[in-house]
This record gives C-alpha cells, sequence and structure tokens, in this order.
C-alpha cells in the first residue's frame, strides 16, 4: 500500500472548479514534485491534504486507512506536515522555543529550559544542524529557519512532508544545504510532495512528478528518463517546437 493515495480529488469554490477528478499516489521515501502552470491546482491539493481545505469529493488514505483531515493539527496527527513559503515560525522566539512551539512541555517531561534546549539539540542534529538554540530565530539565514520549520513539521508528523515552493528565497548553497536535508528524511522513509518552478531543482530532487492542468490530473511519471521537453509539454498543454537556427 502507497504511504498516501488521494483518488478522484475534486474541489470547487463558488462555481470555479479547482480540482476536478484528480489522482495522487505518494509513496515512503519517494519525492514527488507537484507541478503545472499557475492556477493549474496544485496549492488547492496540498491544502486538501494538509487540512486546509475539505475535499467536495474523492477519498484520500493513509496507508491504506481513508482520513479527513479537518485542521492542519489535524492533519499532523494524521502525519502530515507542511511547511509554507511564508515560514511559519516566530522570529522573536529562540529556536528552542519555536521547536516546542504550541506543545504542552510537561507532557514531553520538559519542565525546564535546559531539557528544552539538549531536545532542541538532539533533534536538530539529525538534521545536522548545530547552531545555538537559545539565539533569536531571526538571527539565523533563511536556509536556517526553514530546515527549523522542516524539523519542527516532522517532528510533528512524522509520515509526509509537504513543501510549497520551498526554495523561492534561498540562493544555490542553501538549496543543496535544505536538499541534503530533504534526502536525508527520504532515506528514512519519509514521503515529500514539493512545488517548485524551478525545473533544474526537479530533476536534482524528485524521484517522480505529478502534472496537473487546469484542475485536471494530465499525467504521474518517474523522473528518471523522462525528457524535460517532454515534462514542460505536460505543464503546457502544448508540443515545443525545437528551435534551430
Ligand atoms: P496553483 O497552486 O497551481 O497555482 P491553485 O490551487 O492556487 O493553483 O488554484 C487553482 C484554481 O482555484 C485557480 O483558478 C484559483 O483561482 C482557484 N482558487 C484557489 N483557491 C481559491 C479560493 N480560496 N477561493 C476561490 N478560488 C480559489
Ligand atoms: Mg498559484
Ligand atoms: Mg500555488
Amino acid at each position: 500500500t502507497p504511504l498516501l493515495e488521494a483518488r478522484a480529488i475534486g474541489k470547487s469554490f463558488l462555481g470555479i472548479t479547482a480540482l476536478d477528478g484528480v489522482d495522487f499516489t505518494l509513496h515512503r521515501g519517494e519525492v514527488h514534485a507537484l507541478l503545472g502552470e499557475n492556477g493549474a491546482g496544485k496549492s488547492t491539493l496540498i491544502k486538501i491534504l494538509t487540512g486546509v481545505y475539505q475535499r467536495d469529493n474523492g477519498t484520500i488514505r493513509m496507508d491504506g486507512e481513508e482520513i479527513f483531515p479537518a485542521s492542519v493539527a489535524d492533519a499532523q496527527a494524521l502525519g502530515i506536515g507542511t511547511v509554507y513559503q511564508e515560514v511559519n515560525l516566530l522570529e522573536n522566539l529562540t529556536v528552542a522555543e519555536n521547536l516546542f512551539l504550541g506543545r504542552q512541555p510537561r507532557r514531553f517531561g520538559m519542565v525546564n529550559k535546559a531539557e528544552m534546549r539538549k531536545r532542541s539539540r538532539e533533534l536538530l542534529s539529525r538534521y545536522g544542524l548545530d547552531i545555538d538554540v537559545d539565539a533569536l530565530l531571526s538571527s539565523y539565514s533563511v536556509a536556517i529557519r526553514q530546515i527549523v520549520a522542516i524539523a519542527r513539521a516532522v517532528d510533528l508528523s512524522g509520515k509526509v512532508l509537504v513543501l510549497d515552493e520551498p526554495t523561492a528565497s534561498l540562493d544555490s548553497n542553501e538549496v543543496e544545504m535544505l536538499f541534503d536535508v530533504l534526502r536525508k528524511l527520504k532515506a528514512e522513509g519519509l514521503g515529500i510532495i514539493i512545488i517548485t518552478h524551478f525545473l533544474n531543482q526537479v530533476y536534482a530532487i524528485a524521484d517522480r512528478t505529478t502534472v496537473l492542468r487546469n484542475g485536471r490530473l494530465v499525467g504521474s511519471r518517474a523522473l528518471e528518463g523522462l525528457p524535460r521537453m517532454e515534462l514542460i509539454s505536460m505543464m503546457l498543454g502544448r508540443e515545443l517546437q525545437h528551435i534551430t537556427r
């Protein structure tokens, strides 16, 4: 059974059909790029998977069991975590405070700051991050803030990680740093869904792609051996002419 399996997903907003009969399958240890032109329905699909919106039609199964993510917190409890483009962390709290935001410290046996610091260090060492967890989050680069957000999301959910345009404000070294983290999570068996408009990055990190166009599924393909021109044609819905001079 796949890790996550969405079938025939439909969603409309006041007469606008955002998704019409879309299928999407994610396996353990897979990085899956969700592609399509602006307005294709990518964000709507991941918002349905992460509990921001509820589907009108279709089924979603996690490890074979149907799920109905009713809120972001609910999706997290079901195993689906997300990091949005605008990294959803508080700049003026410390790294450690961000990592444990919204949780009851006592439930995790963290009665004091020292314990919270220790747990934070352990959590981040999994990602190769050795930073001062008592420093304000705002003192770190966007890439590090994003990895902290990923650490938090994975710690809360643990099965599926959803990233909507995670590389938008990163330089090329930071993109590599992020991809190292994703490869590590993938090796641990997580399923990762990524939306990005950079096709070079898609080929660098993703195993498979699902392409949407105007709210409909165009196809789902392994990236290995998929010609770039063919992928672009899937996204745009027309053949590209090779330019010859
Ligand atoms: P993408 O992320 O691929 O650019 P979206 O999922 O954002 O596409 O949008 C798909 C379609 O659904 C678009 O026509 C968009 O205008 C519409 N849409 C998305 N969210 C809403 C909303 N909350 N209310 C109304 N229409 C929406
Ligand atoms: Mg859009
Ligand atoms: Mg979008």
